[in-house]
């Protein structure tokens, strides 16, 4: 029989499997604190557990691991960039961002990515596979072993992959993060950033977990946003703000929209405009982001001052414009900074350097 991925189980079927082989259920909790709060890798390490039962959990169990293949250090900021193997050599980023009392890790969710966006370092690559709930497990464990001094306090679901589209696999990561006896880290610490996947929204709505919900908005104008979002063309702003609504109704939590200011596409007083009247009554925030076009991916052009898309950042007086709009029409909106510029700290470029040739 194979052996089953120890951090593929919830405690439940933990404890299933325990009874299984003999054993008392509240053994669950030991292992998951050896697993998850103290990160062991091997059953040999779990001293408090005897040797029969060491014994039996080396037979019908294994425990999995990344191999660390490359990592860029923020000089500016302490973000550090994690690009990670998995067993079947593909490979995933995760990012560690310290910031005054609290430690942020960006997860991936998905080998590659399904939606397109069109600003996105993964996007280009198409989509592999899904994560395992173990292998999303081992990207926070193996940030803290290189980090063992920082505590982690908040997670986001905003490296490679849409994590609604490995909803089970990202729920199951969640609640293991959430126990006590694993990660504890808080649920409304958790963050799940969404390119707008109504269905994994209305399932989000329903679980008795409050994670918070980020979705990636770039636009109030259906056209532009189906340009950049291009999942915009299955589910339109119409559908989205009424599932958004819906979600806040049923959480009573807000939403935050991410939005990135990009020259002479959505960042004009007209945009602010629409944005103001599209999120008119809804309980959110929004996160605005300058464009950072300033990266070898993506082939920056100094002459034109844009990008392989032709896209750049709007001048720093027309974003306090946009802004300001936003603020004089109720809208709760700030200027998020940017983290770990000198190492391009957005999703997907480190695994993108990794798959291109070497340049002799
Ligand atoms: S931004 Fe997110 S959802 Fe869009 S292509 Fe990139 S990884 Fe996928």
């Amino acid at each position: 029989m194979d052996k089953i991925d120890i951090k593929n189980i919830s405690k439940d079927e933990l404890r299933n499997e325990l009874v299984r082989l003999g054993e008392k259920p509240y053994r669950a909790g030991q292992i998951f604190r050896w697993l998850y709060k103290s990160g062991v890798n091997s059953f040999e390490e779990m001293t408090d557990l005897g040797k029969g039962l060491r014994d039996k959990l080396k037979e019908r169990f294994h425990i999995t691991k990344l191999i660390l293949a490359d990592s860029k250090h923020s000089l500016i900021d302490g973000t550090v960039k994690y690009l990670f193997k998995l067993e079947d050599v593909n490979t995933i980023e995760s990012v560690f961002l310290p910031e005054d009392n609290r430690v942020t890790l960006c997860l991936s969710s998905q080998v590659g990515c399904k939606f397109g966006c069109s600003f996105c370092a993964s996007a280009p690559f198409g989509f592999i596979r899904d994560l395992k709930t173990s292998e999303i497990l081992d990207e926070a464990l193996s940030i803290r072993r290189h980090n063992p001094s920082s505590a982690i306090t908040n997670i986001v679901f905003m490296g490679i992959g849409e994590p609604l589209d490995n909803y089970d696999n990202v729920m199951k990561s969640i609640r293991i993060m959430n126990d006590a006896d694993a990660m504890k880290i808080g649920a409304r610490k958790i963050t799940i950033s969404t390119c707008g996947l109504i269905p994994g929204m209305k399932r989000l709505a329903g679980e008795k977990l409050q994670v918070e919900l980020s979705v990636s908005l770039h636009s109030a104008d259906d056209k532009v946003r189906s340009a950049l979002v291009p999942i915009n063309k299955r589910y339109p702003l119409k559908e989205l703000m009424a599932a958004c609504k819906e979600y806040t109704k049923k959480t009573k939590r807000i939403i935050t929209f991410e939005y990135i200011l990009l020259k002479d596409m959505n960042s004009s007083k007209e945009d602010a405009r629409k944005l103001s009247a599209l999120l008119k009554g809804l309980m959110c925030k929004v996160n605005l982001i300058m464009y950072n076009q300033v990266s070898p991916v993506r082939n920056y052009s100094a002459s034109t001052g844009t990008d392989a898309k032709g896209y750049k950042a709007p001048e720093a007086a027309q974003a306090k414009e946009f802004i300001g709009m936003l603020k004089r029409s109720g809208v709760n909106v700030m200027l998020r900074k940017s983290k770990g510029e000198d190492i391009d700290a957005g999703c997907g470029q480190l695994r993108i350097s990794a798959m291109r040739p070497a340049r002799g």
